[in-house]
């Protein structure tokens, strides 16, 4: 917490608190165009992409694009960002007070009337609240609300509110680490086993791996689920998979380093026979040889004493 020093001197965080609300309610991004319009192309790639096959699509765009047409891709709005210089005021005061890390934590999306291609996108944002000093496990720090006005022809059309924690993380912390006794060794995640899912590491625990199957429409559904896409039914049964798949897609892991992967390695979007897909490391192959369309042979790693994981062995043609 070295950065409490500059806040330091008695009234410490009281001071920053008060130093950083009174940026609330002053802009956060000011005058921003959407860099094209709301596009047919756009809205059926994202519906391609999201798997959405409504019909109103693409005569006009799925709301959950709102955030979309204010977004400047790789290359960047052309006329340079819209961010105000309150809003980096607010972010280096944080980092002067040693929340220097910071982690998107929620949005909120309100929607006052559908987008159509053609419609011209501006927007606004403001510094909508930032909080007391709160202490997260991933560190102690400020939560940043930040509300996009988004505007079609001068009419608003829809509100976005996005939320930051910019926090001094803790000592030892690291997402996906939750035993900080062990924070040396390096331990692969643990998976988040709750009810929707538990009987699905049973099945691990088994060296079976279960597929969920809806027992009102047959339905099989992966990963686990408490109802069914298809029909809405939440009875359900399990089958258990034969094992065998293919790659249907991958992707090579060099960047970011995480503690317990060893990069580069590949993920792979593994097809089983029964039609489902997952993600799964691929084994017994470079990570340079695997192949969409590969075949894969289900398999049980042993990661170490208390994870188990489904995996799949390529095989190179
Ligand atoms: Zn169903």
């Amino acid at each position: 917490m070295t950065g409490e020093r500059k806040v330091g001197r008695g009234v410490a965080g009281d001071d920053l608190y008060g130093r950083l609300r009174a940026y609330e309610g002053r802009a956060a991004a000011i005058g921003g165009v959407g860099k094209d319009p709301v596009n047919e192309p756009m809205i059926r790639h994202w519906c391609e992409a999201m798997g959405d096959a409504n019909a109103a699509y693409p005569a006009i765009a799925p709301p959950t694009m709102l955030q979309v047409w204010t977004m400047g891709g790789l290359s960047g709005h052309a006329g340079g960002s819209a961010r105000s210089e309150a809003y980096d005021e607010l972010l280096d005061l944080l980092d002067g007070a040693g929340c220097t890390s910071v982690v998107a934590t929620d949005c909120e999306q309100e929607y006052l009337r559908p987008l159509r291609p053609g419609d011209r996108i501006t927007f606004d944002a403001v510094i909508e609240s930032v909080s007391s000093r709160k202490t997260t496990k991933l560190g102690s720090g400020h939560f940043v609300t930040t509300r996009m006005d988004i505007r079609a022809g001068g009419e608003l059309v829809g509100r976005h509110r996005f939320r930051i924690l910019k926090y001094a993380p803790a000592r030892g912390a690291s997402v996906g680490k939750d035993r900080p006794t062990e924070a040396k060794e390096a331990r692969r995640p643990r998976p988040v086993i709750n009810r929707d899912n538990e009987g699905f590491w049973a099945g691990v625990a088994e060296h079976r791996l279960l597929i969920q199957r809806c027992t009102g429409c047959g339905t099989l559904r992966f990963p686990w689920l408490p109802g069914c896409g298809a029909c809405g039914c939440q009875e359900w049964e399990t089958v258990e998979a034969s094992g065998a798949g293919t790659v249907f897609s991958y992707v090579v892991m060099h960047h970011p380093p995480f503690p317990a992967f060893d990069p580069p390695y590949a993920v792979g979007l593994i097809e089983l026979v029964e039609g489902v897909r997952m993600i799964s490391n691929i084994t017994g192959v470079p990570y340079d040889k695997v192949r969409i369309g590969m075949p894969v042979e289900l398999e049980f790693l042993r990661v170490d004493a208390d994870l188990e994981l489904p995996v799949f062995r390529g095989a190179v043609a």
